[in-house]
């Protein structure tokens, strides 16, 4: 079994995974703050030992269905113990050392995760040190190994919303980088040199000009994507996005693009624009990548982080590796 814990935006989701096998799912709200920790150990306990009550038969105090009780110390209370992890893995929104798992920078909800160790917790809590991954790239791993991707060796995902994250693969290699940025910072690409300064420090960045904290005050994404409120405000942010979509095509030379985030559930109002764009504006000898809307975007963080935590105990291949 393998925990998958994800500190998302809105909401800390965790799951508890077999293989491919999505378990238990769960999740509780964000504080933005220390608490946050205590919570999703608690959250992730009870998900365990729900999880363990459906495989075995076992009762929380460690009884089986006939009332046995189980001779061996380390068969009680997984809610206490927590041993039915095998592995844990935890997706971050911000930039993860490779080398040492900790978050060299943070999405301000979780600045007090910045340079804490998040393995050493895991071992604390469940027993076993946890593989730490920035979220897009979970994401990545996950649709290109057991989801909307699978099989998929070279691939670029782009989450719209919030802000902007991107993640590439290259040759079936997740692009990790010196220190972890590589490929993450899609949404800091400069697409306009007369635009406004992002709170990055860069000039111009997409995500300065188009993603949630970029709309006018009262504005909605789901508005301005479902309604005809604001075309002005729709086109601007559809051609920023294609023009950050083409950069990363040109940039990774991806066999597809996963198009992922709430507003995607738009229909083709958003894909099929940013394709167009892509193909309109394409360096002439790259062939267009496919466009994929994963069905289950939920899924994307969680099936990755399974894949993650596997690697770290049974050492076989991903399967983009296998090919
Ligand atoms: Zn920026």
């Amino acid at each position: 079994m393998e925990l998958c814990i994800d500190f998302g935006g809105t909401e800390i989701k965790l799951a508890v995974t077999d293989g491919s096998r999505v378990v238990a799912t769960g999740s509780i709200p964000v504080l933005g703050s220390p608490a946050d920790l205590p919570a999703a150990a608690a959250e992730a306990r009870r998900l365990l030992a729900e999880t363990d009550l459906a495989e075995t038969g076992r009762t929380s105090t460690g009884r089986t269905e006939t009332g046995r009780t189980s001779p061996d110390p380390a068969e009680t209370d997984p809610a206490e113990t927590g041993r039915t992890a095998d592995a844990v893995a935890i997706a971050v929104p911000g930039v993860v050392d490779p080398r040492t798992g900790r978050m060299l920078h943070a999405n301000a909800k979780y600045d007090f995760l910045e340079d804490f160790d998040l393995n050493t917790w895991a071992l604390t809590e469940f027993g076993v040190p946890a593989v730490v991954e920035n979220d897009a790239r979970a994401a990545l791993i996950g649709e290109t190994s057991t989801g909307s991707a699978a099989g998929e060796r070279d691939a670029v995902l782009v989450t719209l919303g919030t802000g902007i994250g991107t993640a590439a693969l290259i040759d079936g290699t997740p692009l990790r980088g010196r220190t972890g940025h590589a490929g993450i910072l899609g949404g800091h690409l400069t697409v306009d040199l007369e635009g406004p300064v992002c709170p990055c420090g860069n000039l111009g960045c997409g995500e300065a000009l188009a993603s949630t904290w970029a709309l006018p005050a009262g504005t909605t994404m789901t508005e301005v994507f479902t309604t005809d409120a604001h075309p002005e405000i729709r086109d601007r942010f559809l051609h920023v996005w294609g023009a950050v979509v083409t950069s990363l095509v040109h940039s990774y030379d991806p066999a597809v693009v996963i198009l992922s985030g709430g507003i995607l559930r738009a229909g083709d109002a958003v894909r099929a624009p940013i394709e167009a764009h892509v193909r309109a504006h394409l360096w002439p000898s790259m062939t267009p990548p496919r466009f994929i809307v994963p069905p289950e975007p939920e899924l994307s963080v969680a099936r990755g982080l399974s894949i993650l935590a596997r690697a770290t105990t049974t050492h076989t291949a991903t399967p983009q590796e296998e090919q």
